[in-house]
């Protein structure tokens, strides 16, 4: 298993991040959790609970977690929760739409159990509806929802060190999203709402930094307008294909794969792998029921 710890802000940040070594996976593809006074935001992957195991037991009681907040109930983020809380006694917490979710666990198909291991082990989070403040009381995090990627997602925002942490909600190019067979369904539309509420909701922020999980550090909102003008220019992009498609001559799935070959030549190796779960398609047929006149357009 690969491990690897930065540190942000002078310290005051800790990120733990964690990617499986399969062998059948050609780079390491890594998720993070966050740890900043006292407060684990995300906890991993389900297959690295003896890496994080490891981990807690290495901090200072200093250091020591308090309280771990979940964003979302995918396998990479709530992954070590049951592990923090049965053997640690750590509570955890998250936003009202995850707990049945963290409640029940789940299964997942073999491409994400490579990545990220066997299985979701259930727990029962405590809801939290407002902001969180850290062990210190140091720091003050505002839960700011985020849908799209998933609908249960929370970001969180300490707005006097213009820090937010994203987990998945913003990503770093939007190239394929979840959606076919997959229980993960994302919805471009509901992202694209959700960046620009965020850019909204950071007004003034000027040297806003947004923590991903995984995929590093985007600096200031600016990053937040490159990502709608990407997604609108896809939106259009995909519509123009459309407009010159004869509608009665094909089935949806027909226009999808045309539109994919027009814009993109073919579908990627991830989406073949996934047999289309995370693909380019999804992306299309996503850009496609989001109509080009609709009021986010
Ligand atoms: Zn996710």
């Amino acid at each position: 298993m690969v491990v690897k710890v930065d540190y942000h802000c002078n310290n005051e940040i800790l990120e733990w991040q964690w990617s499986s070594d399969s062998e059948l996976m050609t780079d390491p593809f890594f998720t993070s959790c966050y740890l900043v006074d006292g407060l684990l935001i995300d906890s991993g992957a389900p297959g690295g609970v003896d890496d994080l195991r490891e981990f807690v037991n290495s901090l200072n009681p200093e250091d020591m977690i308090e309280k771990c907040f979940i964003t979302h109930a995918h396998e990479d983020h709530a992954g070590g929760a049951h592990l923090l809380n049965t053997e640690f006694g750590i509570p955890i917490y998250s936003g009202e739409k995850a707990i049945n979710l963290l409640k029940s666990g789940n299964t997942y198909p073999d491409y994400r159990q490579m990545a990220w291991g066997p299985k979701l082990l259930p727990v029962n989070a405590i809801f939290i509806e407002e902001f969180i403040i850290t062990k210190s009381k140091k720091y003050k995090f505002e839960l700011f929802p985020m849908s799209g990627h998933a609908p249960e997602l929370i970001t969180l925002i300490e707005r006097k060190q213009q820090w937010a942490f994203v987990a998945d909600a913003v990503q770093p190019k939007y190239k394929m999203i979840f959606g076919g067979h997959s229980d993960i369904q994302e919805d471009i539309s509901l992202i694209f709402q959700a960046l620009q509420e965020l850019y909204d909701f950071t007004e003034g922020m000027n040297d806003l930094l947004i923590f991903s999980a995984g995929n590093g550090v985007f600096h200031s909102r600016e990053f937040l307008i490159e990502k709608l003008r990407e997604i609108k220019k896809m939106h259009q992009q995909v519509h123009e294909v459309y407009k010159t498609l004869p509608k009665n001559k094909y089935s949806k799935k027909q226009i999808i794969r045309k539109i994919l070959k027009q814009v993109y030549g073919k579908e990627s190796f991830v989406g073949q792998m996934t047999r289309g779960a995370l693909s380019r398609k999804n992306l299309i047929s996503s850009l496609l029921d989001w109509p080009i006149d609709g009021k986010l357009a």
